[in-house]
């Protein structure tokens, strides 16, 4: 039997939210039912709301920054049980049998991933996110929350946060690394959080010195202002790994030059435009331009386990279900530290 939850609806591109009952599908054999607790507000559900990446699908629930407790299971779930505290991310359904999807890279199913939201089922219904009271996903695509981490806190690990670790990872970022991680928004913290978890030295790129004191205080060891134009002159050749985590356009060339030679600049933000590359500044140092696209589900689970394990959470201003449509301007203003969260027991519906 189908299920209705309270959600915050866009009807249309820039649509203001309104809360209002969804659907929810019948629990199947391999699905869990979960009661959201707490959803992030992350700067693609901005983008996707505001059809900023090309046409959305409407009515629109955002949210793949979930946090909340097991309260079904289907017959064959093996993994979670009600009562379990879990996460679900941007991801919630895959084919499962192609190469990507076998090797735990479930972002680059060959089928296409189906999105948390703003996309379509293998069934062809549409999906709707986390903006809601609850939510039915396959247990492939559930995360267990370890103990120690705040539902809050989490919630945003789902998104922001394995979208920086994937990365980090990737690129080998230990003790002596030196990172860059540009942007201190949602990402951009998570990022100097784990770098600094992993041993490395950070160095934050921000536009102004507003979030300097912050910047220290999540693990970095030195503050960048980008608006000084000859800022980053003097850190030329300096970085193993720079993190791109900005959500407008920027000079890539800027920073490719603060990659060491052989070091790399892996771009995380999804902004609209293109980026222009020297190529001599690629080939000269022989530097890696680099993606990198959230993160599958074994590295999601992985990531929540060193979170743990670290005390890390993400750094939230938890608000109600109100305030959303305005947050998303805050968001859009870089005024936000670090993490819109909603807390989902607010939406009236
Ligand atoms: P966010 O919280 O808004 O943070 C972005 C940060 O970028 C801001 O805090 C700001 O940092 C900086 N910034 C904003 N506008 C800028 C401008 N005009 N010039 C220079 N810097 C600017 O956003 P988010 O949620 O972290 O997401 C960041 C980007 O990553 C978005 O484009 C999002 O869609 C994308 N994303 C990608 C993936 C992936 O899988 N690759 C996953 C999630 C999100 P300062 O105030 O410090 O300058
Ligand atoms: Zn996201």
């Amino acid at each position: 039997m189908t299920t209705t939850t309270p959600a915050l609806v866009a009807d249309g591109p820039g649509a203001p939210f309104i809360a209002r009952q969804v659907e929810r599908r019948t629990l199947g054999a391999d699905d869990v039912s979960i009661a959201i607790s707490h959803a992030g507000i992350c700067h693609s559900d901005i983008h996707q709301v505001r059809e900023e990446w090309g046409t959305a699908i409407f009515p629109m629930v955002p949210g793949h920054e979930i946090a909340g407790v097991v309260t079904a299971v289907g017959d064959t779930v093996t993994q979670v049980k009600v009562g379990d505290r879990v996460g679900v991310g941007c991801m919630v359904d895959s084919c499962g049998e192609c190469e990507m999807c076998k090797d735990g890279f479930e972002q680059h199913c060959e089928r296409g991933a189906v999105m948390t939201y703003n996309g379509r089922g293998y069934d062809g219904e549409p999906t709707l996110g986390g903006y809601s009271q609850s939510v039915v996903v396959s247990e492939r695509f559930v995360c267990p929350i370890p103990e120690g981490i705040g539902m809050a806190e989490a919630a945003p690990l789902l998104c922001a946060g394995v979208t920086t670790y994937s990365p980090l990872k990737r690129w080998g970022v230990g003790p002596g690394t030196k990172v860059g991680v540009v942007g201190l928004g949602g990402l951009g913290h998570m990022g100097v959080k784990f770098a600094a978890a992993m041993g490395a030295e950070v160095t934050v790129f921000s536009r102004t010195s507003a979030k300097a004191t912050d910047a220290l205080a999540l693990g970095a060891v030195e503050h960048v202002a980008t608006s000084d134009p000859q800022a980053l002159r003097p850190l030329r050749n300096r970085f193993d790994v720079v993190l791109n985590t900005v959500s407008a356009d920027l000079d890539m060339n800027a920073y490719l030059r603060t990659v060491k030679p052989r070091g790399v600049l892996v771009n995380v933000g999804l902004p609209t435009g293109d980026y222009a590359l020297k190529p001599g500044l690629l080939v000269g140092n022989s530097r890696v331009f680099a993606g990198s696209n959230i993160g599958g589900i074994p590295e999601t689970r992985e990531m929540l386990e060193f979170a743990a394990r670290h005390g890390i959470g993400a750094t939230v201003e938890v608000i109600d279900a109100a305030d959303v449509t305005a947050a998303y301007d805050k968001v859009v203003a870089g005024d936000v530290r670090y993490r819109y969260v909603i807390d989902v027991s607010t939406i009236r519906a």
